[in-house]
């Protein structure tokens, strides 16, 4: 067999040390007492369950599931479930935190929370898969709750899945609880607006930036990394505020066309082919890091983690960069961009669109009332932009880029709430 060149070594980190490096600068700089920081720094509760399946041939086999439920501080914990090969305790633990900094960064009444099983949906069936999630849910039942726990999709799960955790939570319960989870199906009180609800923030976050760095729209070119959920959401809605999306790209490479990208055709072009860009024409065909380094006024990483690192930070040329995906800038990249002067609108602000209208989805789901799309755009909207500018105002004030700021408006708001209620 011809020998294969192993990829370069990215910075892959621990995700719990990465969150926990920006957390110590942000409450350094808060000048958070040591006592509300060892309460900030530990997860509240951690599960860990052997949640027995039958498979499809009749054989047992024994899965480990984990909900970490971060913080309760600023109300119920919120935050998804990831279906994969893995999930371990560390990274649940990480992205649980993160989930209490998002949900306290737009200011709703959420504290956060993460929960997984070590699996791989991609090799069980439906039957397989369906079986999993209600024993996970059923021996999780007293940890999720309306007002306790919200769960919502993850990686490797969506609305089916949301809808089996509601179902048997309901039958356990004994009543029907449309509010235990979030991200159902839209005809079991799922809410308009959430599909796109994450890329819409993106775009709001991106639009208010720019605004900030006097960029105009009409004359501002991006590039987009990733064109699933996020992504795609995110290049529409740019482009129909006058951006140019030059590129975007997906696991199949990228595209790049100088003029733009023609988005609704490469949507189009996507969904009939099973969900990737493979093929697509109207474009030059440049690699995923090609994409990162171009020379735009904007740039969207919107596919995944640590994708920014401190062998490509040098070559980025985009003056913002607005982060759809959860941790794609590696911690060590991240003073190099601060030395280069690029604007990061961080994940924990950026991507905070799509928990917000999960916000939204519970308040209608105790209401018993639906709103219209109009209504929760407009809403949603509104908490982005007021999140940005409560961040932006802390990173002129205090002299720290958009991401310390955007945690220490959050490190604030919990530990201040930490100090009302009171410990024992
Ligand atoms: P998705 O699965 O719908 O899409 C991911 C896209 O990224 C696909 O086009 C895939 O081909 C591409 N991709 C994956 N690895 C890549 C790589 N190494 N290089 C280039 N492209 C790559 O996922 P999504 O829901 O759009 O989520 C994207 C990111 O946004 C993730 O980090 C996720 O955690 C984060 N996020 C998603 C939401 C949400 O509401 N969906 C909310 C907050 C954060």
């Amino acid at each position: 067999m011809a020998y294969i060149e192993p990829a370069p070594l990215k910075d892959k980190e621990n995700p719990f040390e990465a969150m926990m490096s920006r957390f110590h600068v942000a409450a350094q700089i808060l000048g958070l007492e040591d006592e509300i920081y060892n309460v900030l720094k530990n997860p509240a509760r951690q599960v860990i369950v052997s949640l027995p399946v039958t498979m499809d041939d009749g054989s047992i086999r024994v899965f480990e599931g984990y909900r970490v439920i971060h913080s309760t501080i600023l109300g119920p914990s919120k935050g998804g479930i990831r279906f994969d090969p893995h999930v371990n305790l560390d990274e649940v633990k990480a992205l649980a935190a993160w989930m209490t900094w998002k949900c306290a960064v737009v200011d709703i009444p959420y504290g956060g929370a993460k929960g997984g099983v070590t699996c791989n949906p991609r090799e069980m069936s439906a039957g397989e898969i369906e079986r999993l999630m209600r024993a996970y849910t059923q021996t999780m039942a007293d940890v999720f709750g309306p007002d306790k726990d919200i769960p919502a999709p993850d990686m490797g799960t969506g609305p089916r899945e949301m809808a089996w955790l509601m179902d048997q939570y309901s039958r356990y319960k004994g009543m029907t609880t449309h509010a235990v989870v979030t991200g159902k199906p839209l005809v079991m009180g799922g809410s308009l607006g959430r599909t796109e609800a994450t890329g819409r923030g993106v775009m709001v976050s991106a639009m208010a930036a720019m605004e900030k760095l006097k960029i105009n729209p009409y004359k501002a070119t991006c590039a987009v990394q990733g064109f699933g959920n996020v992504g795609s959401w995110a290049a529409r809605l740019l482009h129909e505020r006058g951006l140019i999306v030059q590129a975007v790209s997906d696991l199949s490479g990228a595209y790049f066309n100088a003029q733009g990208i023609d988005i609704e055709k490469a949507i189009q072009y996507r969904d009939a082919n099973k969900g990737s860009l493979e093929g697509f024409t109207g474009a030059e065909k440049i690699s995923n890091d090609d994409l990162l380094t171009l020379p735009v006024d904007l740039l969207v990483p919107a596919a995944t983690e640590d994708v920014i690192t401190s062998s490509n930070v040098v070559s980025i040329k985009a003056r913002l960069i607005v982060e759809g995906a959860n941790g794609p800038t590696s911690s060590k990249a991240d003073n190099v961009i601060n030395e280069k002067g690029i604007m990061v609108v961080p994940d924990i602000l950026a991507n905070a669109g799509g928990v917000t209208v999960s916000y939204f989805e519970w308040v209608q789901n105790r209401l018993g009332y639906k709103w219209t799309a109009d209504r929760v755009n407009r809403r949603s909207d509104r908490i982005m932009k007021d999140a940005f500018n409560n961040v932006y105002k802390t990173s002129q004030e205090y002299k720290v880029p958009m991401r310390i700021a955007a945690y220490m408006v959050a490190i604030d708001k919990v530990s201040k709430t930490y100090k009302y209620r009171g410990g024992y």
